[in-house]
């Protein structure tokens, strides 16, 4: 079996360095690499402590990957310390896989957070809801530790935000430099066809133009509603045969339905999309595939340190609130969620060290471990890092408050059989990618095959009322079975045999949601330990309950109104809520129930001065410290539009821009 893997893995890369071969810059990205997490020889380096770099990032996610290569390119010298780990295998980087690549043991950060502050609440849940553990208000919360972050193993989905997203982080904190056209310039200058580094791909002819359940199902979500983007294209659509689609848009470039077009972001358009995903040639590719190529031209500007925990900012002896370098601990699985870490034993303590910094530290460990970073280096309320006898350095009480998410359910349908395209497909099935004959077809034509993209079959992105001011709902069909994250969830999101059914699923994901209630606070002074996470969901009326609440179960309605539309018996029943859960009461209890999230932001939130809550103002800085920035996702003052990697991408590079002009001229 291996050699065969060879002979497809030899074949893939010829036909994908082949297609490259007109994008030179990006021609390392778009092979599969190594199959383990075995050390690079490239991380297998000493930091010298008398060393002092002129920058050092924490975490290389979509907030820190790009800024630390920025960085680097304009010729500082700039350590990038990871938690996790820098190879990659097949899964993380064959895009149809993600659900796999987030519970992949190489990469998985296995959180448990509670939903409810009164954790009585779950008591009465319990029982109903599979995601509970027994006795445990916990409910699992992947994230990903290694090169790339969380973008490493997520679902790829690109969506530019709200423009009054970045409009009002301006108006709050007074910096016009985040007007949302000047925004919307980085969006384009970061992607490789203007000469950045991001690749934004859609899938060919969009995946449903191949299957005639898929055509269905597009027929009938667009005869769902009125939308602003499909005159014309409905008629048309419901005339059509499979591979009639696929004409009408190579024959009509603009049915591509990006919402990522400006138009359609101007006119906050209630539309029918295909959603953008990052690719090259079919395989995975984006802030880890930057940083490897960045480190590879620059090696005397990026250094990449990986396995590398940091577990406190360093201060000034002389001048306590000026950062000058991390502490951290070196070793790979140092971190209680790193479902690897209870393989070592308990007592692992990795090797403690220190990197020095000339200019400034800047943490983008995400949302649950930039706060907890922050109040171990004694930036928190000072109540809070009194309970733990931390020396405070500035008391800020707003870190580890504010923490936001989406609301996310889902609507799951059992297939009365599977999608054509898919009929052969194990999905690599315990990872026998040889025998998956959907595998070799992909190896063929990465590309061009469902396997090389996210499988997102449509995307509506609409208002869940007249009320909104722009879209707050996305609601997109995907084959396959997805009703929320429970360890092992990914097991279940495709069939285990052919004898099991297929499912079709709508996620409805609620943007803009106005619960600010969660909060991130420490459970001990380990920096190994996870921190207390707690979202607060539905929480009051001041948190907009009933608003967010009566979102999703409208998007939840148009799902199911969708279903009712296709017809001819495809789909057999709704497994997920179930047809037994109808009346609006119960339906609304259900979504309070299973509701879940996977974009937890705003934990060190910007703002003013003035304001207590702030952490950081509108360039980042942390309030009443030198030296020492946040940029990742847990900068948001409110959570931004209906994805977040996409806005922390922009942010990355908008950090970028405000450091190297702060640092101009600088000694
Ligand atoms: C399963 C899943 C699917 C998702 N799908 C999508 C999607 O399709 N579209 C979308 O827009 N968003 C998606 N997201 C969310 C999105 O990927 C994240 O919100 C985004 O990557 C956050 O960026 P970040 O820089 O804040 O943090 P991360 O990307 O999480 O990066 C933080 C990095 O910091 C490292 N780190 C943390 N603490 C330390 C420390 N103390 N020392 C050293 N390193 C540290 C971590 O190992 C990690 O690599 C998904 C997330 C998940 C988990």
């Amino acid at each position: 079996m291996k050699k065969n893997n060879k002979i497809n893995r030899r074949k893939f890369v010829q036909s994908a360095t082949a297609v490259a071969a007109s994008a030179a810059a990006l021609t390392s990205c778009s092979t599969f690499d190594s199959l383990t997490r075995a050390p690079s020889a490239e991380n297998n380096w000493k930091i010298d402590e008398n060393d002092r770099f002129d920058f050092i990032v924490v975490g290389s996610g979509a907030g820190g990957g790009p800024l630390a290569c920025g960085l680097a390119k304009a010729g500082y010298r700039v350590l990038l310390l990871e938690a996790g780990g820098e190879g990659t295998n097949l899964i993380s980087q064959t895009p149809v896989l993600h659900a796999r690549a987030s519970e992949d043991p190489l990469l998985n950060w296995s959180y448990f957070v509670d939903r409810y502050q009164d954790s009585s609440v779950y008591k009465s849940f319990e029982k109903l809801n599979s995601k509970f553990q027994k006795d445990n208000p916990s409910v699992y919360y992947p994230r990903a530790a290694g090169v790339g972050g969380c973008t490493r193993v997520n679902a790829l989905i690109h969506l530019y935000p709200d423009n009054e997203d970045w409009n009002n982080i301006g108006s709050l904190t007074g910096d016009a430099s985040w007007n949302a056209k000047d925004m919307y310039l980085r969006f384009q200058k970061i992607q490789t066809a203007n000469g950045g580094w991001l690749t934004l791909n859609q899938s060919k002819e969009l995946t449903l133009g191949k299957d005639q359940f898929l055509i269905r199902m597009a027929a009938a979500a667009i005869g769902v509603d009125a939308w602003d983007n499909t005159t014309n294209f409905f008629d048309k659509l419901l005339k059509l045969d499979v591979g009639g689609l696929e004409n009408m848009i190579n024959t009509n470039p603009s049915l591509k339905l990006n919402p990522n077009d400006q138009g359609y972001v101007d006119k906050k358009y209630n539309g029918v999309f295909n959603m953008p995903f990052n690719a090259v040639n079919g395989i995975r590719s984006g802030v880890r595939e930057l940083i490897l190529e960045t480190r590879r031209r620059l090696p005397g500007n990026l250094f990449v340190k990986t396995d590398a925990l940091c577990t406190k900012v360093l201060f000034d002896p002389n001048d306590k609130t000026k950062a000058i370098g991390v502490e951290f601990i070196e070793g790979a699985h140092a971190y209680r969620a790193d479902v690897m870490n209870k393989q070592k034993a308990s007592a692992f303590m990795g090797t403690p060290k220190k990197a020095m910094v000339k200019r400034e530290v800047i943490l983008a460990g995400g949302a649950f471990n930039t706060p907890q970073l922050l109040m171990l280096s004694g930036i928190g309320a000072e109540n809070e890092l009194q309970k733990y006898n931390i020396p405070m350095v500035k008391n800020l009480p707003g870190v580890g408050l504010n923490l936001q998410d989406r609301y996310e359910v889902t609507v799951v349908s059992e297939m009365n059989k599977p999608i054509s395209i898919l009929e052969n497909c194990t999905f690599a099935k315990n990872n026998e990618f040889d025998k998956d004959p959907c595998w070799q077809e992909y190896l063929k034509n990465p590309s061009d095959h469902i396997y090389g993209s996210n499988g997102l079959a449509l995307s509506l992105i609409r208002k869940s009322s007249d009320k909104q001011k722009s879209p707050d709902l996305c609601i997109f069909g995907v084959p396959g079975r997805f009703t929320g994250y429970y360890p092992n969830y990914s097991a279940d999101t495709t069939p285990k045999n052919s004898n099991e059914p297929s499912y079709f699923t709508w996620a409805i994901l609620k943007g803009h949601t106005k619960n600010h209630a969660g909060q991130v606070k420490l459970k001990s002074t380990d920096p190994r330990d996870t921190p207390n996470i707690n979202f607060s969901y539905f929480h009051d009326e001041k948190n907009g309950l009933t608003e967010d609440l009566n979102a999703v179960y409208e998007g939840l309605n148009v799902a199911r109104r969708i279903n009712n539309r296709i017809g001819d018996g495809l789909l057999k029943k709704e497994i997920y809520p179930g047809s037994a859960i109808s009346k609006p009461n119960d339906l609304k209890s259900w979504i309070m129930k299973e509701a879940w999230g996977h974009h937890a932001s705003c934990t060190s939130k910007m703002g003013r001065a003035t304001d207590p809550a702030a952490v950081v103002d509108s360039k980042f800085k942390v309030h009443g410290v030198q030296n020492l920035r946040v940029v990742d996702a847990s900068v948001y003052p409110d959570i931004p539009g209906l994805f977040i990697m996409l806005p922390t991408l922009i942010v990355s590079e908008k950090a970028k821009d405000v450091i190297l002009a702060d640092h101009a001229g600088k000694a």
